[in-house]
């Protein structure tokens, strides 16, 4: 239920007004975020990197609304990625991006994301690093899945992230398994209405488990996005059981959360990749964070509280 509330007011410019403008929100919010500016990401990186992870760095921005900000958001990752040939750390961080930050919600918004991103996959390849899609509420799934397949003709390196609390990301786990591709599997952060979407969280673990197998079966590279100790070890006891090698898959878990399991599965010999978000518009993502654990909440609000 409060969830619900938080995730409908990730949407709202009114709250984002009020809760961006609080000087108590700043705290709270750097456990999320690595920074505002790209020098903050590559610090964060760099010391992730020294401590034996590997790194997927997120501009922050979505649902752009218009044209010329799709444009910054484009070259907002090209600078990133200069950034990261110019540090050395193209090998061991790479992007994730939002197709809405690139325009994918405008008139014409599909072409006008996948030519955007297309830059960017260009200019990564050419780097030697690689990108990774993220995916948005369900409207966008089939605009996103399609222009992955799409990159991936060029770049077949290219990742998408899929979602276990929607009904079809089984299918979609098949095609993309077989496909051999690069799939971060997560259990999903948007608010989605029952008619595409698990409501009972034990019905999206579940689903989680499936999608995992099917993953793990097949000849992709899958990326295990959670924090859920459970699923960890389910992972880790497929991938033994398939035969994966320690390089063929890899634990994906976000800056800031459970980061002593981040170390301690790569001390295992696992790949482990920190989602680094970083920049100016933090909203949505740190709402959605808040949304996910009710505890964020009660920390916010003490920080409210205590000043
Ligand atoms: P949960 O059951 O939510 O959490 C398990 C445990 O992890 C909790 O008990 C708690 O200890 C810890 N934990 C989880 N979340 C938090 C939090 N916010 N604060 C503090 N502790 C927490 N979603 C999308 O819809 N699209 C994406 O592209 C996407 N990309 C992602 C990339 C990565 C690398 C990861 C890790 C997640 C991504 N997500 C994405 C978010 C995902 O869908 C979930 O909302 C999020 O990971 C929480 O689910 P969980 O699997 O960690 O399990």
């Amino acid at each position: 239920m409060l969830g619900s509330v938080l995730l409908a007011a990730a949407r709202s410019d009114t709250i984002k007004r009020v809760v961006s403008a609080a000087p108590v929100t700043r705290p709270v919010v750097d456990r999320f975020v690595a920074g505002e500016r790209l020098a903050d990401a590559v610090a964060a990186t760099t010391g992730l990197v020294a401590d034996g992870l590997d790194v997927t760095l997120d501009h922050l921005g979505e649902d752009v609304t218009d044209r010329s900000e799709a444009l910054r958001s484009r070259d907002a990752c090209l600078a990133l990625i200069d950034a990261l040939r110019g540090e050395g750390l193209e090998t061991r961080a790479e992007l994730s991006v939002k197709l809405s930050a690139f325009g994918q919600a405008l008139p014409g918004g599909h072409d006008l994301a996948q030519r955007n991103v297309l830059a960017v996959a260009e200019a990564a390849a050419a780097a030697g690093t690689t990108v990774t899609l993220d995916m948005e509420d369900h409207t966008t799934t089939d605009s996103t899945l399609a222009i992955h397949a799409d990159l991936r003709k060029r770049f077949p390196e290219t990742g998408v992230a899929v979602q276990s609390y929607l009904f079809r990301t089984e299918a979609d786990c098949r095609t993309l398994a077989a496909a051999g591709a690069r799939v971060r599997l997560v259990k999903g952060a948007y608010r989605e209405p029952a008619a595409v979407a698990h409501q009972d969280r034990h019905e999206v673990d579940r689903a989680y488990v499936r999608c995992l197998r099917i993953l793990l079966a097949g000849r992709g590279y899958p990326m295990i996005g959670t924090h859920d100790p459970r699923l960890v070890e389910i992972a880790r006891a497929l991938a033994a059981r398939f035969g994966r090698a320690p390089d063929t898959f890899e634990f994906q878990m976000l800056y800031g959360i459970r980061p002593e399991e981040q170390r301690r599965l790569a001390g295992q010999g696992h790949r482990v990749r920190v989602y680094v978000p970083y920049g100016t518009d933090w909203y949505g993502y740190f709402m959605r964070r808040l949304a996910e654990r009710p505890a964020n909440l009660a920390f916010f609000a003490r920080s409210l509280v205590s000043r």
